[in-house]
């Protein structure tokens, strides 16, 4: 399988989605829904692909308010997001004390379980819980990416000063489940530039 990997960015909060799709089928699945969803609209028509499900790594506003205009574009897909996070898309609670509630909520909500392989048409993800962030939140893998949310960036890691944050958690998932992957794999985060764990391992600040 050959994975072509695609992003856009909003710009208010620099926030990420992906498009990561199959060369050879177009099967395609979104993850994370930032700000300006009519970029990925766009990215996805230029590439013809086939989106089968939207991904969440957690559930903050900025990854979550493009939804609706997703869903209208690309057909009453999955959205998947972990069972912690659920009730902030399945019921429009708030994910954070912090924040107003934001009426961001969706129908067809399924689960990402940590240790199960989600399957979207020809793609399979390795779900790994990297929460700290958020409670949910989740690294996936495919082939050689790894989408980690606001859970690790090129040189920093996410906030964990939020009541629902836990940055002993952030640190633990990130050792345990990030840094123990291969130096070569493409780390691909919620905000900025694309990195490598080998990259990371060897330079990230908060990881020594
Ligand atoms: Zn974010």
């Amino acid at each position: 399988m050959s994975i072509r990997v695609g992003v856009t960015a909003d710009s208010r909060f620099g926030t990420n989605s992906y498009l990561v799709e199959d060369d050879e089928t177009h099967d395609a699945v979104v993850i994370d829904a930032n700000l300006e969803p009519e970029h990925m609209i766009d990215l996805v028509r230029r590439r013809d692909a086939r989106v089968k499900a939207i991904l969440l790594t957690h559930t903050d506003v900025d990854h979550v308010a493009g939804l609706p205009a997703l869903l209208d574009a690309f057909g009453p897909v999955p959205v998947a997001v972990h069972d912690e996070e659920r009730p902030v898309v399945a019921e429009g609670r708030p994910l954070r004390r912090e924040f107003a509630p934001d009426a961001t909520r969706v129908d067809n909500v399924t689960s990402l379980v940590e240790g199960r392989v989600f399957r979207a048409g020809s793609l399979a993800f390795e779900v790994l819980h990297t929460p700290g962030h958020s409670p949910g939140g989740v690294t996936l893998k495919v082939g050689d990416h790894l989408f980690t949310g606001d859970a690790l960036f090129a040189g920093s890691i996410g906030r964990s000063d939020f009541g629902n944050s836990n940055s002993a958690a952030l640190l633990e998932g990130i050792h345990a489940k990030l840094l123990s992957q291969p130096d070569h794999l493409i780390v691909h985060s919620g905000h900025g530039p694309a990195t490598t764990i080998g990259e990371e391992r060897r330079t990230n600040p908060f990881l020594r």
